[in-house]
Protein backbone atom coordinates (compact mmCIF):
# COMPACT_ATOMS: atom_id res chain seq x y z
CA UNK A 1 0.00 0.00 0.00
CA UNK A 2 2.86 2.52 0.71
CA UNK A 3 5.30 1.14 -2.35
CA UNK A 4 7.71 0.13 0.61
CA UNK A 5 10.96 -2.48 -0.70
CA UNK A 6 12.21 -5.54 1.35
CA UNK A 7 14.94 -3.59 2.78
CA UNK A 8 17.88 -5.36 4.20
CA UNK A 9 19.99 -2.51 5.46
CA UNK A 10 22.45 -3.61 8.16
CA UNK A 11 21.36 0.17 10.26
CA UNK A 12 19.40 2.13 9.80
CA UNK A 13 17.07 -0.61 9.34
CA UNK A 14 13.44 -1.10 8.62
CA UNK A 15 10.79 0.37 11.55
CA UNK A 16 7.43 -1.34 11.45
CA UNK A 17 4.39 -0.07 9.24
CA UNK A 18 2.23 0.21 12.44
CA UNK A 19 4.91 2.35 13.70
CA UNK A 20 5.92 4.28 11.22
CA UNK A 21 1.90 5.13 10.56
CA UNK A 22 1.38 6.47 13.96
CA UNK A 23 4.60 8.63 13.72
CA UNK A 24 2.67 9.71 10.99
CA UNK A 25 -0.64 10.49 12.77
CA UNK A 26 1.02 12.37 15.40
CA UNK A 27 3.61 14.05 13.16
CA UNK A 28 1.87 17.51 13.12
CA UNK A 29 -0.29 17.37 16.62
CA UNK A 30 0.70 14.81 18.75
CA UNK A 31 -2.14 13.31 20.41
CA UNK A 32 -4.06 16.75 20.88
CA UNK A 33 -0.93 18.72 22.19
CA UNK A 34 -0.82 20.86 18.96
CA UNK A 35 2.68 20.30 18.48
CA UNK A 36 4.69 17.55 16.96
CA UNK A 37 7.09 15.95 19.48
CA UNK A 38 9.69 17.64 17.61
CA UNK A 39 8.81 20.64 18.58
CA UNK A 40 8.02 19.88 22.23
CA UNK A 41 10.13 20.75 25.63
CA UNK A 42 11.52 17.64 26.55
CA UNK A 43 10.56 18.16 30.19
CA UNK A 44 6.51 18.83 29.17
CA UNK A 45 4.05 17.14 30.06
CA UNK A 46 3.88 15.21 26.87
CA UNK A 47 7.71 14.00 26.43
CA UNK A 48 7.74 13.62 30.20
CA UNK A 49 4.79 10.70 29.95
CA UNK A 50 6.87 9.41 26.49
CA UNK A 51 10.05 9.11 27.79
CA UNK A 52 8.58 7.31 31.35
CA UNK A 53 6.74 5.02 29.04
CA UNK A 54 9.30 4.30 27.10
CA UNK A 55 11.39 3.03 29.73
CA UNK A 56 8.56 0.96 31.41
CA UNK A 57 8.06 -0.22 27.99
CA UNK A 58 11.58 -1.72 27.63
CA UNK A 59 11.55 -2.55 31.44
CA UNK A 60 8.44 -4.95 30.75
CA UNK A 61 9.97 -6.43 27.70
CA UNK A 62 13.31 -7.24 28.80
CA UNK A 63 12.24 -8.31 32.18
CA UNK A 64 15.07 -5.78 33.31
CA UNK A 65 15.46 -6.25 37.44
CA UNK A 66 14.76 -2.45 39.71
CA UNK A 67 18.65 -2.39 40.42
CA UNK A 68 18.88 -1.56 36.63
CA UNK A 69 18.97 1.73 35.32
CA UNK A 70 18.41 2.62 31.88
CA UNK A 71 19.79 5.52 29.67
CA UNK A 72 18.79 6.99 26.46
CA UNK A 73 21.54 8.68 25.36
CA UNK A 74 23.40 10.65 22.53
CA UNK A 75 26.64 9.72 20.69
CA UNK A 76 25.70 6.03 19.58
CA UNK A 77 27.76 3.08 20.23
CA UNK A 78 30.37 4.21 19.39
CA UNK A 79 30.77 7.02 22.23
CA UNK A 80 29.93 4.02 24.29
CA UNK A 81 33.39 2.32 23.71
CA UNK A 82 34.41 5.82 25.53
CA UNK A 83 32.25 6.40 27.67
CA UNK A 84 32.35 2.90 29.89
CA UNK A 85 36.20 2.80 30.57
CA UNK A 86 35.13 6.30 31.46
CA UNK A 87 32.03 5.48 33.58
CA UNK A 88 33.64 1.54 34.73
CA UNK A 89 37.46 1.84 35.81
CA UNK A 90 39.86 4.33 36.96
CA UNK A 91 43.28 5.32 35.48
CA UNK A 92 45.81 2.17 35.14
CA UNK A 93 42.88 -0.23 35.11
CA UNK A 94 43.02 -3.11 33.29
CA UNK A 95 39.45 -4.44 31.12
CA UNK A 96 39.54 -7.78 28.99
CA UNK A 97 38.32 -7.17 25.51
CA UNK A 98 37.30 -10.65 23.57
CA UNK A 99 37.35 -9.62 19.73
CA UNK A 100 35.30 -11.59 17.62
CA UNK A 101 35.10 -9.09 14.22
CA UNK A 102 35.27 -5.61 13.42
CA UNK A 103 33.02 -3.72 16.23
CA UNK A 104 34.58 -5.52 19.35
CA UNK A 105 37.95 -5.00 17.75
CA UNK A 106 36.93 -0.85 17.59
CA UNK A 107 35.51 -1.28 21.11
CA UNK A 108 38.80 -2.50 22.07
CA UNK A 109 40.79 0.03 20.52
CA UNK A 110 39.17 2.84 22.22
CA UNK A 111 38.82 1.46 25.32
CA UNK A 112 42.71 1.43 25.09
CA UNK A 113 43.15 5.23 25.17
CA UNK A 114 41.54 5.20 28.94
CA UNK A 115 43.19 1.78 30.25
CA UNK A 116 44.82 -1.05 29.67
CA UNK A 117 43.23 -3.46 27.63
CA UNK A 118 43.87 -7.33 27.21
CA UNK A 119 42.60 -8.69 24.43
CA UNK A 120 41.38 -12.02 26.46
CA UNK A 121 40.56 -13.96 23.12
CA UNK A 122 40.39 -13.12 19.21
CA UNK A 123 38.39 -14.64 16.51
CA UNK A 124 39.37 -14.97 13.10
CA UNK A 125 35.85 -13.11 12.05
CA UNK A 126 33.98 -16.53 11.64
CA UNK A 127 33.78 -17.90 15.35
CA UNK A 128 34.04 -17.65 18.36
CA UNK A 129 37.31 -18.77 20.35
CA UNK A 130 36.57 -21.64 22.62
CA UNK A 131 35.89 -19.92 26.00
CA UNK A 132 38.16 -22.51 27.76
CA UNK A 133 41.11 -20.78 26.03
CA UNK A 134 40.03 -17.26 27.25
CA UNK A 135 43.09 -15.67 29.51
CA UNK A 136 41.19 -13.77 31.77
CA UNK A 137 42.96 -11.09 33.64
CA UNK A 138 42.30 -11.55 37.57
CA UNK A 139 41.41 -7.98 38.38
CA UNK A 140 39.89 -6.51 35.35
CA UNK A 141 37.34 -4.11 35.28
CA UNK A 142 34.98 -5.79 33.28
CA UNK A 143 34.80 -8.07 30.29
CA UNK A 144 33.71 -6.57 27.24
CA UNK A 145 32.56 -8.47 24.44
CA UNK A 146 29.99 -8.10 21.00
CA UNK A 147 27.28 -10.32 21.62
CA UNK A 148 26.27 -9.69 17.69
CA UNK A 149 29.12 -8.71 14.70
CA UNK A 150 26.50 -6.70 12.60
CA UNK A 151 29.66 -7.30 9.83
CA UNK A 152 30.73 -10.67 10.04
CA UNK A 153 27.43 -12.02 11.03
CA UNK A 154 28.65 -13.70 14.55
CA UNK A 155 26.85 -14.01 16.93
CA UNK A 156 26.93 -15.53 20.59
CA UNK A 157 24.15 -18.26 21.15
CA UNK A 158 24.38 -17.35 24.98
CA UNK A 159 26.29 -15.50 27.39
CA UNK A 160 29.71 -16.02 28.03
CA UNK A 161 30.29 -17.30 31.56
CA UNK A 162 32.70 -14.60 33.39
CA UNK A 163 32.26 -15.80 36.78
CA UNK A 164 32.34 -13.64 39.16
CA UNK A 165 33.86 -10.54 36.28
CA UNK A 166 31.63 -7.95 35.15
CA UNK A 167 29.71 -8.47 31.89
CA UNK A 168 29.61 -5.82 28.90
CA UNK A 169 28.03 -6.02 26.32
CA UNK A 170 27.62 -4.71 22.65
CA UNK A 171 24.18 -5.56 21.71
CA UNK A 172 23.55 -3.20 19.26
CA UNK A 173 22.56 -5.34 16.38
CA UNK A 174 20.50 -7.71 17.94
CA UNK A 175 18.91 -6.01 20.90
CA UNK A 176 15.42 -6.83 22.07
CA UNK A 177 15.87 -9.67 19.06
CA UNK A 178 15.54 -12.34 22.36
CA UNK A 179 15.38 -12.82 25.74
CA UNK A 180 18.10 -12.10 27.37
CA UNK A 181 19.10 -12.63 31.29
CA UNK A 182 19.70 -9.38 31.97
CA UNK A 183 20.98 -9.94 35.85
CA UNK A 184 24.01 -11.58 33.82
CA UNK A 185 25.27 -8.43 33.05
CA UNK A 186 27.04 -5.17 34.54
CA UNK A 187 25.98 -3.31 31.29
CA UNK A 188 24.63 -3.92 28.20
CA UNK A 189 24.17 -0.84 25.71
CA UNK A 190 22.78 -0.64 22.08
CA UNK A 191 22.91 1.98 19.33
CA UNK A 192 18.87 1.86 18.20
CA UNK A 193 19.08 2.23 14.63
CA UNK A 194 18.54 -1.58 14.07
CA UNK A 195 15.82 -3.38 16.00
CA UNK A 196 14.40 -0.58 17.90
CA UNK A 197 14.43 3.14 16.17
CA UNK A 198 15.68 5.72 14.28
CA UNK A 199 19.31 7.09 14.26
CA UNK A 200 20.10 9.07 17.08
CA UNK A 201 19.75 7.24 20.33
CA UNK A 202 22.00 4.60 22.21
CA UNK A 203 20.27 2.18 25.36
CA UNK A 204 22.44 1.88 28.01
CA UNK A 205 21.32 -0.55 31.22
CA UNK A 206 23.65 -0.26 33.74
CA UNK A 207 23.66 -1.90 37.38
CA UNK A 208 22.89 0.93 39.35
CA UNK A 209 26.06 0.33 41.94
CA UNK A 210 27.90 0.90 38.89
CA UNK A 211 26.62 4.51 38.16
CA UNK A 212 28.25 7.37 40.59
CA UNK A 213 32.14 6.35 39.85
CA UNK A 214 33.10 7.91 36.61
CA UNK A 215 36.51 9.67 36.29
CA UNK A 216 36.39 12.88 37.60
CA UNK A 217 37.54 14.20 33.90
CA UNK A 218 34.31 12.29 32.17
CA UNK A 219 32.44 14.94 30.16
CA UNK A 220 29.26 15.37 31.98
CA UNK A 221 27.10 14.00 29.19
CA UNK A 222 29.02 10.85 28.93
CA UNK A 223 28.60 10.32 33.18
CA UNK A 224 26.19 7.82 34.03
CA UNK A 225 25.16 9.93 36.94
CA UNK A 226 24.74 12.97 35.62
CA UNK A 227 22.93 11.34 32.57
CA UNK A 228 20.05 9.41 35.08
CA UNK A 229 16.72 10.09 33.80
CA UNK A 230 18.02 11.06 30.03
CA UNK A 231 17.20 14.36 30.98
CA UNK A 232 20.18 16.17 32.25
CA UNK A 233 20.34 17.87 28.53
CA UNK A 234 18.10 17.75 25.50
CA UNK A 235 17.53 13.73 24.63
CA UNK A 236 16.80 13.07 21.50
CA UNK A 237 13.56 13.42 21.95
CA UNK A 238 11.97 12.35 18.75
CA UNK A 239 14.11 9.02 18.38
CA UNK A 240 13.29 8.45 21.98
CA UNK A 241 9.50 8.59 20.90
CA UNK A 242 9.60 5.75 18.05
CA UNK A 243 11.51 3.75 20.44
CA UNK A 244 8.60 3.67 22.36
CA UNK A 245 6.35 2.96 20.16
CA UNK A 246 8.38 0.06 18.95
CA UNK A 247 8.26 -1.44 22.63
CA UNK A 248 4.84 -1.48 22.71
CA UNK A 249 4.93 -2.92 19.00
CA UNK A 250 7.35 -5.85 20.40
CA UNK A 251 5.21 -6.40 23.63
CA UNK A 252 2.40 -6.82 21.19
CA UNK A 253 4.41 -9.36 19.10
CA UNK A 254 4.22 -11.85 21.95
CA UNK A 255 7.16 -10.25 23.92
CA UNK A 256 10.38 -11.02 23.43
CA UNK A 257 9.58 -15.17 22.70
CA UNK A 258 7.81 -14.19 19.83
CA UNK A 259 9.89 -11.81 18.34
CA UNK A 260 12.64 -14.25 18.81
CA UNK A 261 10.44 -17.17 16.67
CA UNK A 262 9.62 -15.17 14.04
CA UNK A 263 13.58 -13.97 13.90
CA UNK A 264 14.35 -17.63 14.24
CA UNK A 265 11.95 -18.31 11.48
CA UNK A 266 13.22 -15.59 9.02
CA UNK A 267 16.96 -16.27 9.43
CA UNK A 268 16.24 -20.34 9.46
CA UNK A 269 14.69 -19.23 5.33
CA UNK A 270 18.05 -17.91 4.60
CA UNK A 271 20.30 -20.33 5.62
CA UNK A 272 18.83 -23.19 4.38
CA UNK A 273 18.54 -21.28 0.81
CA UNK A 274 22.41 -21.11 1.28
CA UNK A 275 22.79 -24.87 2.75
CA UNK A 276 20.51 -26.08 -0.13
CA UNK A 277 22.32 -24.59 -2.90
CA UNK A 278 24.94 -26.99 -2.96
CA UNK A 279 27.90 -24.27 -3.09
CA UNK A 280 26.15 -21.79 -5.08
CA UNK A 281 25.79 -19.97 -1.98
CA UNK A 282 28.44 -19.77 0.77
CA UNK A 283 28.35 -18.72 4.38
CA UNK A 284 31.48 -17.62 5.92
CA UNK A 285 30.57 -18.17 9.57
CA UNK A 286 30.69 -21.21 11.41
CA UNK A 287 27.49 -22.63 11.88
CA UNK A 288 26.97 -22.59 15.71
CA UNK A 289 27.23 -18.89 15.69
CA UNK A 290 26.05 -17.74 12.72
CA UNK A 291 23.65 -14.55 12.93
CA UNK A 292 19.91 -14.41 13.25
CA UNK A 293 20.36 -10.96 12.52
CA UNK A 294 22.58 -10.05 9.70
CA UNK A 295 23.49 -13.17 7.57
CA UNK A 296 26.78 -12.65 4.95
CA UNK A 297 26.88 -14.80 1.78
CA UNK A 298 29.30 -15.25 -1.11
CA UNK A 299 28.88 -16.90 -4.60
CA UNK A 300 32.32 -18.12 -4.15
CA UNK A 301 32.32 -19.84 -7.38
CA UNK A 302 31.94 -16.23 -9.89
CA UNK A 303 32.17 -13.16 -7.86
CA UNK A 304 30.84 -11.05 -10.74
CA UNK A 305 27.48 -12.93 -10.27
CA UNK A 306 27.23 -11.05 -7.00
CA UNK A 307 27.05 -7.70 -8.66
CA UNK A 308 24.54 -9.14 -11.21
CA UNK A 309 22.52 -10.73 -7.99
CA UNK A 310 22.89 -7.29 -6.17
CA UNK A 311 21.25 -5.20 -9.74
CA UNK A 312 18.34 -8.05 -10.22
CA UNK A 313 17.28 -8.60 -6.78
CA UNK A 314 17.00 -4.92 -6.06
CA UNK A 315 14.75 -4.67 -9.76
CA UNK A 316 12.55 -7.19 -7.42
CA UNK A 317 12.43 -4.48 -4.50
CA UNK A 318 14.95 -6.07 -2.22
CA UNK A 319 17.34 -3.82 -1.59
CA UNK A 320 20.18 -2.53 0.39
CA UNK A 321 22.20 -6.48 0.12
CA UNK A 322 25.56 -5.38 -0.40
CA UNK A 323 27.70 -6.68 1.80
CA UNK A 324 29.95 -4.10 4.10
CA UNK A 325 32.35 -2.97 2.28
CA UNK A 326 35.39 -4.46 4.32
CA UNK A 327 33.67 -8.29 3.00
CA UNK A 328 32.32 -7.68 0.06
CA UNK A 329 29.79 -10.12 -1.47
CA UNK A 330 25.93 -9.82 -0.13
CA UNK A 331 24.80 -9.44 3.61
CA UNK A 332 21.30 -9.68 4.31
CA UNK A 333 19.93 -8.30 7.60
CA UNK A 334 16.99 -9.09 8.66
CA UNK A 335 16.16 -7.30 12.00
CA UNK A 336 12.85 -7.69 14.15
CA UNK A 337 11.05 -5.34 11.61
CA UNK A 338 11.84 -7.44 8.46
CA UNK A 339 8.50 -8.66 7.70
CA UNK A 340 8.60 -13.29 7.61
CA UNK A 341 7.41 -12.36 3.86
CA UNK A 342 10.82 -10.75 3.03
CA UNK A 343 12.99 -13.55 3.80
CA UNK A 344 10.74 -15.64 1.73
CA UNK A 345 10.88 -13.60 -0.77
CA UNK A 346 14.82 -13.13 -1.04
CA UNK A 347 14.77 -17.56 -0.08
CA UNK A 348 12.72 -17.97 -2.95
CA UNK A 349 14.93 -15.57 -5.39
CA UNK A 350 18.22 -16.52 -4.17
CA UNK A 351 16.71 -20.46 -5.91
CA UNK A 352 15.46 -18.79 -8.96
CA UNK A 353 18.78 -16.87 -9.18
CA UNK A 354 20.87 -19.97 -8.75
CA UNK A 355 18.52 -21.69 -11.49
CA UNK A 356 19.52 -19.20 -14.16
CA UNK A 357 23.38 -18.79 -13.47
N1 LIG B 1 28.45 -1.86 17.59
C1 LIG B 1 27.81 -2.61 16.67
C2 LIG B 1 27.66 -4.07 16.91
C3 LIG B 1 27.30 -2.00 15.53
O1 LIG B 1 26.68 -2.73 14.60
C4 LIG B 1 27.44 -0.61 15.35
C5 LIG B 1 26.87 0.14 14.16
N2 LIG B 1 26.83 -0.49 12.97
C6 LIG B 1 28.14 0.11 16.33
C7 LIG B 1 28.62 -0.54 17.43
C8 LIG B 1 28.36 1.58 16.19
O2 LIG B 1 27.15 2.19 16.39
P1 LIG B 1 26.91 3.73 16.16
O3 LIG B 1 26.93 3.95 14.70
O4 LIG B 1 25.56 3.94 16.79
O5 LIG B 1 27.99 4.46 16.89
Amino acid sequence: AHGRVFNFSAGPATLPVPVLEQTQADLINYQGSGMSVMEMSHRGPEFTRIIEEAEADLRKLMAIPDNYKVLFLQGGASQQFAAIPLNLTQPGATVDQVVTGSWSKKAAEEAAKFCNVNIVAKGDNKSVPERSTWQLTPDAAYVHYCDNETIQGVEFSEAPDVGDALLVADMSSNFCSKPVDVSKYALIYAGAQKNIGPAGVVVVIVREELVGKARPETPVTLDYKIMEGSLYNTPPCWSIYVCGLVFKHLLGCGGLEGVKANNDAKAKLVYEAIEASSGFYSSPVEPSVRSNMNIPFTIPADATLEKEFLSESSKKNMVQLKGHRSVGGMRASVYNSMPLEGAKALAAFMKDFQSRH
